[in-house]
């Protein structure tokens, strides 16, 4: 089941008969709609095979409001994380540290030792963080799950920026330069500790077939190092994300369960049943169960088009603002009332945001039903690393991001923000007193002021 565009005008006017999204006081919000959210990752927690030991892992990056995270791992998903802020979140949810994964190409010194401390599972990047494991493990005791990170080199995606598998990559042991694979081989020889192998070939823009190509040079390096001592040494691979998104229509593909059969038909040893496999996706967790609701502040005509200036911007979609072509959105447009408009009567529209510069444009030149002051606008598909990765650029409010049942109850995951530079040395307390985001309230003033 797909969130589509009737359940999204549903609860746009819901939320806008409960005030929140409103023209003066509320003019942005975003949804999660839980009910899709969940069918997705029933599909997930089914699609591998029943004989294999599985753990998926939610990419926190993709979505790290602590709500959010939450309601994930209740939904049985563990968590991936990548900096000390995440693993903050992580933990906030009572997830078993043993069930996190800790990437990050730099890690330093103290976060490698409170992961450690924690048993937080560590895919190690490269050769100097590899010596400062062992360090580290001569002091801590530790139950954490440790192997390489590896870049098998197999080429790049259709947006280079999102590959973390070409040949210059800065992710992982890169396999196929110098001496660095029978290194690693050696290493996994001499510490009997070493007992994974992770892989992310890519976030977006990577085809299914250079996923399941990384999956398989992963088992198939396990099953060597596995041969070579004569034992089950490696006994997890972490397969990374990366799933793509469908952003061009409301259908969601490809599945879970496409990519499992892939992975069976290519990738056979993955699983032959010697492995516990984990999974760390993202985008495809939340992107089509979330979006954004603007009104239209105001739309004017110029050059050959119509401009339609909403408040959804480079603050909540960062991405598609300065890479549009690789990071197209959806749009559209429904009356004050939230009723569609007639999509006979389309025009040419740029459809652009409220920052002050001019590349703030969400959508350009695109065919749209005639829009009018006070119309709402809708972004599907923003529901993973949209409105939840904001950029502070103007020092706009953040709006609020809600969480949707049954297409007309409402929580709040995480509450409107006013502008972060406002924000004085009791904003924690103002965090807290939104109910919503209790375990960062420690952790993020530190950080950002
Ligand atoms: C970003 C990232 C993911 C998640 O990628 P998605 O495209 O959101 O699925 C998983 N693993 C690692 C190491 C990442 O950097």
């Amino acid at each position: 089941m797909s969130l589509l565009a009737r359940d999204r005008h549903r609860i746009i006017s819901e939320a806008r008969d409960q005030g929140l999204l409103d023209p003066d006081t509320a003019p942005i919000a975003a949804f999660i709609d839980w009910d899709s959210v969940r069918t997705g990752v029933d599909e997930l927690l089914h699609a591998f095979p029943t004989h294999v030991p599985v753990s998926h892992c939610f990419a926190v990056k993709a979505n790290s409001i602590p709500t959010v995270v939450s309601a994930l791992v209740q939904m049985g998903l563990a968590t991936e994380v990548a900096s000390d802020g995440e693993l903050a979140v992580a933990l906030s949810t009572g997830i078993d540290p043993g069930r996190i994964v800790f990437d990050s190409p730099a890690k330093t010194r103290r976060e490698l030792a409170s992961a450690l401390q924690l048993g937080v599972s560590i895919n190690i990047d490269n050769f100097q963080e590899f010596d400062r494991i062992r360090e580290l493990k001569d002091q801590i005791e530790s139950t954490s799950q440790l192997g390489f990170r590896v870049n098998p080199q197999i080429g790049a995606g259709s947006i280079k920026e999102m590959s973390t598998a070409s040949d210059y990559s800065k992710f992982g042991v890169a396999l196929k330069t110098g001496t660095n694979r029978q290194e690693l081989i050696q290493a996994y020889l001499d510490h009997p500790w070493l007992n994974q192998l992770h892989c992310h070939v890519g976030s977006q823009g990577m085809s299914l077939d250079s996923m399941v190509t990384g999956a398989k040079l992963l088992s198939e390096l396990a099953t060597e190092i596995n041969e070579r001592v004569g034992r089950t040494q490696v006994h997890t691979l972490d397969i990374g994300g990366g799933l793509p998104v469908n952003f061009g229509s409301d259908e969601r593909t490809p599945t879970f369960t496409d990519y499992a059969h892939l992975l069976a038909e290519h990738a056979p040893l993955l699983f032959s049943g010697e492995f516990t496999v984990k999974t760390e996706f993202g985008r495809s967790i939340l992107a089509k169960h979330g979006f954004i609701a603007s009104f239209v502040e105001y739309t004017k005509n110029a050059g050959d088009r119509r401009i339609a200036i909403s408040h959804a911007g480079a603050q909540v979609a960062t991405r598609t603002i300065f890479m549009p072509a690789a990071w197209p959105l959806r749009v559209e447009v429904l009356d004050p009332t939230a009723a569609p408009r007639d999509p006979e009567r389309t025009q040419q529209h740029d459809v652009a945001g409220p920052c002050c510069f001019s590349g703030d444009v969400v959508a350009h030149r695109i065919q749209l039903p005639r829009v009018e002051q006070g119309d709402i606008l809708v972004f599907p598909d923003t529901g993973a690393y949209y409105p939840s990765n904001p950029f502070s650029y103007n020092s706009l409010a953040q709006p609020g991001v809600y969480g949707v049942t049954g297409h007309e109850t409402f929580t709040v995951l995480r509450a409107p923000r006013e502008d972060p530079s406002l924000f004085s040395p009791d904003w924690p307390l103002r965090l807290d007193q939104g109910g919503t985001n209790q375990p960062m309230a420690h952790s993020w003033p530190a950080a950002l002021l």
